[in-house]
């Protein structure tokens, strides 16, 4: 939709005209998985797909949500009312956004905000991150609000989904939808949130990055995300560490000697080699050898599957139709049980691989992508 009909669409809800549009866009994770919480590394990228939002405020403490990709209408909540388990469905994003940030000291009051989206909802490309960003860019331009820096807002609005939506999320998601750049990934120290912008010019390579969206969300998702996070906390205990980050890659196998259970050693095992191949990744990418990320990849998929065991048969076929047609490497992104998984191939395989992967997972929703630019405003 164009951004004028996106402002129609706007004035067809509310009855008047927005201030402005802004769009923030889902992600996916290159490398670095179920590592944010542990206090280690990450490497998304932003993908072109994004959610606007046009807005306009009130002056009469009314929030009113509204979005083209969800039935029931307007969602309409006082904002003097809004509290952290009070809000249900999908309105709790947004809600639980501009309650962190009037909890932040931030005066923001109401608004009309009507929402359109590219990103596959439930797809592990991290919608709900979108819908996060660009509602707290938008609010914080609109208010005028001075001096929050990109990773400050996506810290608010992972501090948004833990205290008011009730979920244990790591800070990855809503980092990548604020700070991504166009045609780089983002390595990003969760321990201190350095980050650097990692050139990753797939075109220009010859390469393609194929998102496939299997389409499944197995039910068990939520409550095994809060087990897995628990289980490592616990593990980091064993070991004497503040988080299992500070387990050396060369000191492993001391640390799994140290462990007392097979599934804290798991655990801890992907952790640990998963922060190695963030940097192993981050190395091939820095000396242009962006096709030898392949593998890194795909062992990346087999210590999900195995040791930290968040895939699921739907994956698993995916990543191995596409390694059996040829593609450079596979893996799940994302949380797991679900979403999708991205497969890198050489330009002139592509179109192999992904009949491959129709064939192996006919339901299977996919597309060619390169890193897109972050959260922005449109107009
Ligand atoms: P993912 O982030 O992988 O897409 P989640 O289950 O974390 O999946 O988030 C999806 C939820 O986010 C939806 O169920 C809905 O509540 C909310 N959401 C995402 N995009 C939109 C949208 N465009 N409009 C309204 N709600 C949305
Ligand atoms: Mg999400």
């Amino acid at each position: 939709m164009t951004d004028a009909a996106f402002e129609i669409a706007f004035k067809n809800v509310f009855g008047r005209a927005p201030e402005g549009a802004w769009a923030a866009p889902g992600r996916v994770n290159l490398i670095g998985e179920h590592t944010d919480y542990n206090d280690g590394l990450v490497m998304p990228f932003a993908l072109p797909h994004t959610t606007r939002a046009a807005v306009a405020r009130r002056d009469d403490g009314l929030l009113r949500l509204h979005s083209a990709d969800m039935d029931g209408g307007v969602v309409e909540l006082p904002v003097a009312d809004l509290a952290p388990g009070t809000t249900e469905g999908w309105a709790r994003y947004p809600a639980a956004v501009l309650w962190t940030l009037r909890q932040a000291g931030h005066a923001i009051g109401g608004a009309d905000i009507h929402y359109d989206s590219t990103v596959p909802v439930g797809g592990g490309l991290s919608s709900s991150a979108a819908l996060q960003v660009v509602t707290a860019l938008a609010l914080t331009e609109l208010h005028g609000v001075q001096g929050l820096s990109r990773q400050e807002l996506a810290l608010l609005c992972q501090s948004s989904e833990n205290t008011y939506v009730g979920a244990p999320v790591g800070v990855m998601d809503q980092t990548a939808s604020a700070c991504c750049t166009e045609g780089h990934a983002l390595h990003l120290d969760v321990r201190g949130l350095a980050q650097r912008q990692v050139p990753f010019d797939l075109a220009a390579e010859g390469l393609r990055l194929l998102v496939c969206d299997t389409r499944v969300k197995h039910a068990h998702a939520d409550g095994a995300y809060g087990k897995l996070r628990a289980g490592c906390e616990a593990a980091a205990e064993v070991l004497g560490v503040p988080a299992l980050r500070d387990v050396a890659y060369d000191g492993l196998q001391a640390a799994l000697d140290a462990l007392p259970d097979d599934r804290l050693r798991r655990l801890t095992r992907h952790v640990v080699t998963e922060n190695q191949r963030v940097e192993e990744v981050l190395a091939l990418l820095d000396a242009g050898r962006t096709r030898e990320i392949g593998p890194v990849l795909t062992a990346g998929h087999v210590s999900l599957r195995d040791d930290f065991q968040v895939s699921c048969p739907e994956l698993d076929l995916v990543v191995e139709a596409a390694l059996a047609a040829g593609a450079l490497g596979a893996r799940m992104t994302g949380g797991g049980f679900g979403g999708s998984a991205i497969v890198l191939v050489e330009a002139a395989d592509e179109a192999a691989v992904g009949a491959a992967v129709a064939a192996a997972l006919p339901q299977v929703r996919q597309f060619a992508t390169v890193p897109g630019p972050g959260a922005r405003r449109l107009w």
